[in-house]
């Protein structure tokens, strides 16, 4: 152990890009196989339609992640806006704990509130509609009813329909909402926040009710890896190259 905890989210990982698949294989194997805990915040996958999903792709990440909890390695997934069929089934294949989506953590004695991030994006009303569709245990099981292919082909239509809403969609709508992000930390008593999902990687020092608070935002994973290591002595937001000569 030397005393670093990692936190990464919003991986999206999808067989349509097998070096980042690649790079995120390689990060369990090396950097995150030496840390106290790894934490990922969300939408670790691009989609995932059910814990029966058996595709060659869901094996691979599956098995990395068993490895690396096998090496005891304490790992913990939350659910993303993408991947929140991810269940107990997953979990236990996988060695990993599901969080929910918000949980206080303990990070160097510093208590730190962890969430996906879209649920602070409030502003965003369409989206926030969709999500208590989509996060009801009723509208779920309907979903896991279906044949996998089904369920496939389903995924790939919101998927769509996701991009095109976005695409009509002004920034700042889809970034934080400051009082949605105040009061969460309020809530939870804490000073410190770490989410993704905005794909906006920075460290934010800002005033909460007077005091000195902190918002660190995880970046993705779409064209290099982004990795937030933190142990006593502080925290770094860390970019992985994904190397292009490497077997896939
Ligand atoms: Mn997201």
């Amino acid at each position: 152990m030397n005393g670093e905890t990692l936190f990464i989210s919003d991986l999206h990982l999808d067989p349509g890009r097998p070096h980042i698949t690649q790079l995120f294989l390689r990060f369990l194997r090396r950097r995150a196989s030496a840390a106290d805990a790894v934490y990922i915040l969300g939408d670790l996958f691009e989609a995932w339609i059910g814990d029966d999903d058996d595709s060659i792709h869901s094996r691979q990440v599956v098995d990395g992640l068993r490895t690396l909890t096998d090496s005891g390695v304490a790992t913990f997934v939350m659910h993303g806006n993408r991947d929140f069929m991810l269940g107990a089934d997953f979990e236990r294949r996988s060695g990993t704990r599901l969080l929910a989506d918000r949980e206080v953590v303990n990070l160097y004695s510093r208590p730190t509130l962890l969430m996906h991030g879209d649920l602070l994006c409030t502003d965003d009303t369409e989206y926030m509609k969709l999500r208590a569709t989509v996060r009801d245990p009723r509208w779920q099981a309907g979903m896991l009813d279906k044949p996998l292919a089904e369920r496939m082909r389903i995924a790939e239509g919101m998927r769509r329909q996701s991009a095109q809403s976005t695409a009509g969609k002004p920034e700042s709508i889809m970034d934080v909402n400051a009082e949605a992000v105040a009061s969460a930390m309020r809530n939870a008593h804490v000073r410190c926040l770490i989410h993704g999902h905005t794909h906006r990687p920075a460290i934010h020092d800002f005033l909460l009710d007077g005091e000195p608070a902190q918002r660190l935002v995880l970046g993705d994973w779409y064209e290099q890896g982004s990795v937030l290591c933190c142990n006593a002595d502080g925290i770094a937001l860390e970019c992985l190259q994904p190397s292009m000569n490497e077997p896939l």
